[in-house]
């Protein structure tokens, strides 16, 4: 069955863009990215439609109001990310399976807003250490915003329990071929 949402949570830096971009090559999933509208800017190479669709903070704010979201969170003080009712819509439309990569309170929010049809999965560092080391060698933060994440991720870590399953990202094949695992006995349960 098509259509079903497959959410992705972790702390910054563990590696969900990663294991994400490995999952979407594999096209008997039939993967659909949920693009999110942030009212952070660009970050290097990225582009409107592509990661992000980059909002100014009032175009997001008018959206709140006009209710077009599925969930937002303000994830980062003054930084809002959040899901379009059209975005699901386009993407389940087309006939994919929905794959989500959202903060941990988005998730949990929209588990309890789509139910069975939802599969909830929290990706975690194999420690905090290792998870500082990889977001320094990603080298896409400031110091101040590094040590904003790693602040936050203890926080995050804490509702790992509330997820429907939980995959370490230590290894990066066996993290991928684990969350594979799962999606597929999600969307075939039969298979
Ligand atoms: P997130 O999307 O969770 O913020 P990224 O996918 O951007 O994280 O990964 C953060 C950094 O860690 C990147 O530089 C990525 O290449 C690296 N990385 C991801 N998974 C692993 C892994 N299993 N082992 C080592 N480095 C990894
Ligand atoms: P970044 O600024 O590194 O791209 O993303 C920061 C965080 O925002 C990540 O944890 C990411 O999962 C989260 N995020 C991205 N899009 C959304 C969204 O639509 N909703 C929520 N709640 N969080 C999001």
């Amino acid at each position: 069955m098509k259509g079903k949402i497959i959410i992705l949570s972790a702390p910054s830096g563990t590696g969900k863009s990663t294991i994400i971009q490995r999952l979407m090559q594999i096209e008997s999933l039939g993967l659909g990215f949920s693009i999110s509208a942030t009212s952070r800017a660009p970050r290097g190479e990225e582009k409107n439609g592509r990661e992000y669709y980059f909002l100014t903070p009032e175009e997001f704010d008018r959206r709140i109001a006009d209710n077009k979201f599925v969930e937002w969170e303000e994830v980062y003080a003054g930084t809002k990310y959040g899901t379009l009712a059209e975005e699901v819509e386009r993407v389940t439309g087309s006939g994919r399976n929905l794959i989500m990569d959202i903060d941990v309170k988005g998730a949990v929010n929209v588990k309890k807003k789509y139910g069975e049809a939802a599969l909830t999965i929290f990706i975690l560092p194999p420690t905090l250490e290792v998870l500082e080391a990889r977001l320094r060698g990603r080298a896409t933060d400031s110091e101040e915003s590094l040590q904003r994440r790693i602040k936050k991720a203890d926080l995050e870590m804490t509702l790992a329990p509330e997820f429907d399953c939980r995959v370490v990202n230590d290894d990066l094949d066996k993290a991928v071929a684990d969350v594979r695992a799962l999606i597929e006995k999600f969307i075939e349960p039969g298979a």
